[in-house]
């Protein structure tokens, strides 16, 4: 099989300009389905490496604080070929659902390649969900085998899940006994060659569950085709290049995990490092300079948490490895770009997409002038606009619905067992996200909130993110979450929930100085009416302020699904 190179010369950096001119099928050289016609993901993503000119460099890369343990790409081909025995053994067709539900591990990777290999469509679970997250994902998608740790498995409900014939135990030694096997053992003695089952662009990939801030998670699903936006993306927004040390800190319970914790890198031949274990400010910068990372994509969560602890600690570490920095997940506070600056000299970079996009849509690229506070501009192929509630599209600085010109590569095909919701997205030619944004006139994009999430005061119309940033600026806050609370004057009027950093008191004084503090840097009618003090916000166990909580403790309403809020 020919392999192709696919990490790129460094003009895909200054070439592009934002503009909707790109032709999809140019990327298709870059894979070798583009000239054998076989299809496989795992294939791109690790053998094709293994058996060129990459097969000895190291693919993965795992250190937890205590286990360190990496594979070359000539290593990951043969323990995905395992892992694709076992379950092929296990009678996994094409097409099956097969869960992974565990802590980052190496295995976790094993297993989830080693299950793309044999078609089967994979659907992650964040090793924090509880029984009620499990059994509502393992139902609805009819999930045919689970792989798991001894430890998670008191929270499957093995007896009311009829269509799971099968669960692994990846980590002890276990009983063999009805539905539960051994998957060690069976991978001590599976062989270590396989044949990829080959697919078409159109057969399933991935199911993923969306993180849950605004409602009920629903079940996401992707299909090969998305690896064309994933290795792009990896090229034109991650700036992967053949010596990078890469490190994406999302679990592959969410999509970052797998579309750039796994996908974008393998597909770029890149190395990868995964971290297991617990955030924790000193244990991550440790990790960059021991590996002297060069590409980090986190989240603004985890940088405000790093910001909270203090320059001080990054300041023990040696970061100068860091080439380049990038944040998805949730808006990234001017202020936060900007301690990134003085943390480790890096400029972060943000990206906005969703699960449902499946990569990366509207981006800030290394090669592009960053305004603070803005996403960025759509990558190349693809059209954003700012559509009103009718479909049209509205000129710059226009507050509206954050909507894309279908199809794109990555685009999700189904909502599982829910058509009409899939239907609900899609609106006159446009992918209508649920995000409220407006664009400059130079094509940045900014996000303004949520959509369900913008606040209507006295007539105006304020977006939650603006007001967040700017409460995050003063030294005292911590983390902070707005909504609109109904008032009879105003229709509306921003209530603040605000967590303080280490040594501060909340007082009526603070509160009153971080009005003035709002009023001043923003506007007045921005200012928040009403402050809460909280110890913690709400957020969804990937790292996201769940607003519709705060909303739903204020009205004192039903919160609705809280299966993906952190304990
Ligand atoms: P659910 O759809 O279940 O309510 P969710 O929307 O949080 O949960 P995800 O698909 O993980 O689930 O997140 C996508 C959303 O995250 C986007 O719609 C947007 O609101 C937010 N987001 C992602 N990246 C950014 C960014 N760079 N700036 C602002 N918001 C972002
Ligand atoms: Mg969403």
């Amino acid at each position: 099989m020919k392999v192709l190179k696919a990490l790129p010369g460094k003009h895909w950096l200054s070439e592009y300009d934002g503009s909707d001119s790109y032709d999809w099928q140019e990327a298709e050289q870059y894979f070798s389905w583009a000239t054998t016609g076989k299809i496989n993901m795992a294939h791109e993503a690790i053998d094709r490496h293994a058996e060129g000119e990459r097969a000895d460099k190291k693919a993965l890369i795992y250190f937890d604080g205590t286990t360190e343990q990496s594979f070359t790409y000539a290593d990951m081909k043969r323990l995905t070929n395992k892992a694709a025995n076992v379950l092929t053994d296990a009678g996994i067709q094409a097409g099956d659902r097969i869960f992974i539900f565990m802590p980052r591990s190496p295995e976790l990777y094993f297993a989830l390649l080693g299950a793309l290999k044999v078609g089967a469509i994979v659907g992650p679970l964040f090793e924090a969900f509880m029984e009620q997250a499990v059994r509502d994902r393992l139902l609805d998608s009819e999930a045919k085998m689970l792989i798991t740790t001894k430890a998670l498995l008191p929270r499957v409900p093995v007896e009311e899940l009829s269509s799971l014939e099968q669960i692994f135990l990846v980590d002890e030694e276990v009983e063999e006994d009805g539905k539960i096997s051994d998957f060690r053992i069976a991978f001590e003695q599976a062989s270590e060659s396989f044949e990829p089952v080959w697919l078409d662009r159109e057969d399933g990939l991935i199911l993923h569950y969306t993180s849950g801030s605004t409602g009920k998670p629903k079940g996401v699903l992707h299909v090969q085709n998305a690896m064309i936006q994933h290795m792009m993306t990896g090229r034109w927004v991650l700036d992967l290049q053949e010596e990078d040390v890469y490190w994406c800190t999302a679990d592959p319970g969410w999509v970052t995990g797998t579309s750039y914790g796994i996908f974008a890198p393998f597909l770029n031949g890149a190395t990868n490092v995964v971290v297991g274990g617990r955030f924790n400010p000193d244990f991550w910068y440790s990790v960059i300079e021991k590996y002297k990372v060069t590409v980090w994509y986190s989240a603004p969560t985890a940088f405000r948490m790093l910001m909270g602890a203090g320059a001080e600690v990054a300041n023990t570490h040696d970061l100068s490895s860091l080439r380049h920095v990038l944040s998805v997940g949730e808006p990234l506070n001017p202020e936060v770009i900007r301690w990134g600056k003085e943390a480790f000299d890096q400029r972060i970079h943000d990206t906005w997409w969703m699960t449902e996009t499946g990569a990366m849509m509207i981006c800030n690229y290394k090669s592009m002038d960053i305004k603070p506070g803005s996403m960025g501009k759509p990558i190349p192929g693809t059209k954003a606009a700012i559509v009103d509630d009718q479909g049209n599209e509205l000129p710059p600085f226009r507050m509206g619905n954050l909507a894309l010109k279908t199809p794109w590569p990555s685009m999700m095909r189904q909502i599982w067992n829910n058509p009409q919701k899939y239907e609900s997205y899609f609106f006159k030619g446009w992918y209508v996200s649920g995000d409220s944004a407006y664009m400059d006139d130079e094509g940045y994009f900014w996000f303004q909130g949520r959509v369900d999430d913008v606040i209507m005061t006295a007539g105006e119309r304020v977006g939650p993110f603006e007001v967040e940033s700017r409460l995050v600026e003063h030294p005292a806050v911590a983390e902070a979450g707005v909504i609109g609370k109904p008032d009879p004057v105003r229709g509306e009027i921003i209530k603040a929930f605000i967590s303080l950093r280490d040594g501060y008191e909340p007082t009526e004084e603070l509160k009153q100085e971080i009005q003035t503090f709002v009023k001043e840097g923003l506007a007045a009618h921005a200012a928040p009416r009403e402050i809460d003090f909280r110890d913690k916000l709400p957020k969804t166990r990937s790292g996201k302020i769940m607003r519709r909580v705060l909303k739903a403790w204020e009205l004192n309403l039903e919160a609705g699904d809280l299966s993906t809020m952190e304990d």
